[in-house]
């Protein structure tokens, strides 16, 4: 299968998907995750018709985003979806447009400060760990709506977040976890859009961006709300 076979396919999955809950298609961006993919191949994909890409390391996307860049026709948003060390900051903030993976407050801080440095603003999703696996990078998510302190803290680091200069919070982002039940992934991810409509209800917030579904549960994502999917193997096959 061709990355253009690959393409084609998850968009019928994603419109069948939409068909389903009665959601417009054209609502859901495909990111495509590009991580230990070569240059070539996301060429590939940009000539196949995808215009977002994520990747998951610094260094590794500081190195393939200007040769892609060079090389595609039109513009290519460049989503940074894995988790990102202080020290790497800067280079994030110089060179991806959308931080999906802002999971602290002190790295909102520095993200904020070498973007002001850089003359730029950055997108940004909040990252929220709703399973609560120890193993999961992310605003701490797990019952918030149960547990007052979750949801105090998850208050005060939004609105600290939001009110940073040169990065714009767009919306939040979460990974179900892997290898669980049909059910508990649904939870996961109708947990996330819950807490999303509860933060624009009473904060009036506008937080547009639901990011949650990967390769092997974005259609339960995008049947809870998914706005966004970060979508790796199903399109460039399997990493090795
Ligand atoms: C790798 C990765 C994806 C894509 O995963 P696939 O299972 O290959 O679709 C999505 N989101 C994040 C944060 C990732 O690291």
């Amino acid at each position: 299968m061709s990355i253009r076979d690959n393409v084609k396919r998850v968009q019928d999955c994603i419109a069948a998907s939409c068909a389903r809950v009665d959601r417009d298609p054209a609502s859901i961006t495909l990111v495509a995750v590009s991580k230990q993919k070569t240059v070539g191949q996301i060429i590939e994909a940009v000539d196949a018709g995808l215009r977002h890409f994520g990747e998951n390391r610094v260094e590794e996307g500081v190195e393939k985003i200007p040769q892609v860049n060079a090389s595609a026709r039109g513009k290519i948003t460049w989503h940074m979806v894995g988790h990102v060390q202080s020290r790497k900051a800067k280079q994030v903030a110089q060179r991806f447009d959308i931080v999906q993976s802002v999971d602290s407050l002190k790295l909102a801080r520095r993200l904020s400060r070498f973007a002001l440095e850089s003359d730029r603003v950055l997108g940004a999703h909040l990252e929220i760990n709703i399973s609560g696996e120890a193993s999961k990078y992310g605003l701490a998510g797990y019952n918030w709506y149960r547990d007052n302190s979750v949801k105090a803290n998850l208050w005060r680091a939004v609105s600290e977040i939001v009110a940073l200069p040169n990065i714009e919070v767009r919306g939040l982002m979460t990974m179900a976890p892997y290898g669980a039940e049909e059910k508990a992934i649904r939870r996961v991810f109708a947990d996330l859009r819950d807490l999303r409509d509860e933060l624009t209800g009473e904060k009036e917030l506008p937080l547009p961006e639901l990011s949650m579904g990967m390769t092997d549960d974005y259609q339960i994502a995008i049947e809870e709300g998914a706005t966004m999917i970060r979508i790796g193997r199903a399109l460039f096959g399997e990493r090795v």
